[in-house]
């Protein structure tokens, strides 16, 4: 059929918390009202330049902060976890060496990498991002603050999750670690910083409730040790499902501690399954009430013409040849559209907050976004 014959209608149907609310901090009056303020938290891997749907996750996560202090009339901040711990695949990828006769991954993270000339792999690929966060800031007058990994698994309440995780172990095998035995809780040597990335080599040295010595193995550097307990200076890595669960437990203490509603928000992939077999699960093991976890607020993925929601590992790889030019990277993005494109998107995704029944869609295609940039979207029409 002719592209153009076809007459798309920007129509948006009440869906889930829809139905029910017509404004996205009205689930949250009631833990609000006796709290000092909101804290919002985000996060994203800094392994590439932001993408489309990196670019509007962080608009949704700023016009939502907006809209909840109008709403509220009490101060919200945002704190953006910087997961520079992610492994550097680009650059030096994975490693296989074999170590007394076995073949094991050898990783580094972004803050431990370089790429071709010298430069920090963070501190290239944050440049985008700090370019994003100050054009939301002037937006919104929110402030953010950036916390790094590093910083965020030294916080007591995360330390003391990855202690009880690790000392009940059978009970939480089947939530976080589901196809693998024991807890990808990984230490890098201190001379190289590469890291045995499935911990084949992690031992425990010694064990008490208060504090667990590991030991790990690096080829060329030999045998170190690290100690996990409340208190101890050594960085500890985890994977995805185990730092989930200890941010969130350190996000209900927090509350506790600073009388501030901790409000989690992530693209739409981390809810469903996710949220119930990992987050629900592990929190209610952890010992917690639902009425205690952190409020969490989905937001709509950005997919490519068939369904598929762009991704960051894809996009790494050099996958999306096949998207509109500057969709698959801010830097190509602002080459083509300018800021002005910018301010273009900030209105649409700003909408989005005023009205569940935009930011409660599952996602928005490619399609939608080269409508809107190039003036052809009718205006949009919430029906039911
Ligand atoms: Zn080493």
């Amino acid at each position: 059929m002719d592209e153009e014959l076809v007459e798309y209608k920007n129509i948006f149907s009440r869906v889930g918390m829809s139905y029910i609310t017509d404004h996205i901090g009205a689930p949250y009056k009631k833990r609000v009202a006796e709290k000092t303020g909101i804290l919002i938290n985000t996060s994203a891997q800094p392994n590439s330049n932001p993408h489309f749907g990196t670019i509007t996750t962080l608009m949704c996560v700023f016009a939502i902060a907006e809209e909840l202090r109008d709403y509220f009339e009490k101060p919200v901040r945002i704190v953006f976890d910087m997961l520079e711990n992610a492994a550097d695949r680009k650059f030096q990828g994975v490693k296989e060496k074999v170590v007394k006769g076995k073949k094991v991954q050898y990783q580094i993270s972004l803050a431990d990498s370089e790429d071709e000339y010298g430069v920090s792999v963070l501190d290239r690929k944050m440049e985008s991002f700090y370019q994003i966060f100050d054009f939301l800031k002037r937006k919104t007058k929110i402030s953010m603050e950036i916390r790094s990994y590093a910083e965020c698994q030294k916080d007591p309440s995360f330390r003391s999750a990855l202690l009880q995780i690790y000392n009940r172990m059978e009970e939480f095998k089947g939530i976080i670690s589901i196809d693998y035995n024991g807890l990808r809780l990984r230490f890098p040597c201190p001379e190289c910083k590469w890291i045995d990335k499935k911990g084949v080599f992690t031992e425990t040295v010694s064990g008490l409730e208060e504090g667990i010595v590991f030991k790990s193995f690096c080829p060329d550097h030999g045998a170190h040790t690290a100690k996990l307990s409340k208190k101890s200076d050594d960085y500890f890595d985890t994977n995805t499902p185990l730092r989930a669960l200890a941010k969130a437990m350190s996000l209900i203490e927090f509350e506790k501690r600073e009388n501030w509603v901790p409000i989690m928000i992530d693209g739409r992939d981390w809810t469903g399954r996710w949220d119930r077999h990992i987050h629900m699960k592990g929190l209610d093991l952890l010992g917690y009430r639902t009425s205690e976890f952190p409020e969490r607020i989905f937001t709509p993925n950005v997919t490519d013409y068939l369904g598929a929601k762009l991704s960051k590992s894809l996009y790494v790889d050099d996958f999306y040849d096949y998207l509109p030019a500057g969709f698959a990277d801010m830097n190509n993005f602002l080459e083509i559209y300018g800021w002005e494109g910018m301010e273009i998107l900030w209105k649409e995704i700003r909408k989005w907050a005023t009205d569940p029944a935009y930011i409660e869609r599952d996602a928005y295609t490619v399609k939608y976004f080269e409508l809107l940039l190039s003036g052809n979207l009718d205006n949009s029409e919430i029906k039911g």
